[in-house]
């Protein structure tokens, strides 16, 4: 059984990372940003409220974020581990998910923290041409990050469960880092 909590900047590789580290632990890899990619695709009320919000670098309201994890994590599939990616994103989510995992009795075992300097990151998001990946998008979210999603690092790491793994390496040099990090924690 296996529950792990990405934390990281945009950019950091957490997607591919995450994917990749479910597969192995045959866990399901909850994207928060893939959930509203695909409500937005399918135009659900969801998709329609968040669009605005995430084009900008905003972050969706908790009003949409908070129903959205609950219900997700209360599902079957999920029951016997699951990798969070995307989620929480501010203190006040990282409460929110204490109190849900407190109700259905479930505890996250690590929180893992991808690291990646700045400039790295704006490179590597402006060659990813996702639709939200433009400059001034791009800066945004970084700042909406360094004030509202870095404070978190702090927050696990005064709890012990904080494990951080060097993102600015080759995708394959990552992989490993991070399976010795969580075998050694
Ligand atoms: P990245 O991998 O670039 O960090 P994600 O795919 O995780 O981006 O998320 C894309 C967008 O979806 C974010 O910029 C934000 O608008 C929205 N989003 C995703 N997760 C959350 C969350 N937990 N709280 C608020 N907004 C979120």
């Amino acid at each position: 059984m296996t529950r792990l909590i990405f934390l990281g900047p945009p950019g950091a590789g957490k997607g591919t990372q995450a994917q990749a580290l479910a597969h192995a632990h045959t866990i399901p890899h909850v994207s928060t940003g893939d959930i509203l990619r695909g409500a937005v695709a399918q135009q659900t009320d969801l998709g329609l409220k968040a669009k605005a919000f995430m084009d900008e670098g905003e972050l969706v309201p908790d009003s949409l974020m908070l129903d959205l994890v609950r219900d997700r994590l209360s599902q079957s599939d999920v029951a016997e581990g699951w990798l969070l990616d995307g989620f929480p994103r501010t203190v006040n989510q990282a409460t929110f998910l204490d109190q849900v995992l407190n109700d259905i009795r479930q505890s996250c075992d690590y929180v893992i923290n991808l690291d990646v300097p700045d400039d790295i990151i704006v490179t590597r998001l402006l060659n990813r041409g996702r639709t939200d990946d433009n400059e001034s998008v791009i800066r945004h979210r970084l700042e909406v990050y360094r004030e509202q999603t870095a404070p978190l690092i702090d927050f696990y790491r005064q709890r012990q469960q904080l494990v951080s793994v060097n993102g600015n390496q080759p995708v394959e040099a990552v992989s490993r880092d991070l399976q010795q990090a969580i075998q050694s924690a």
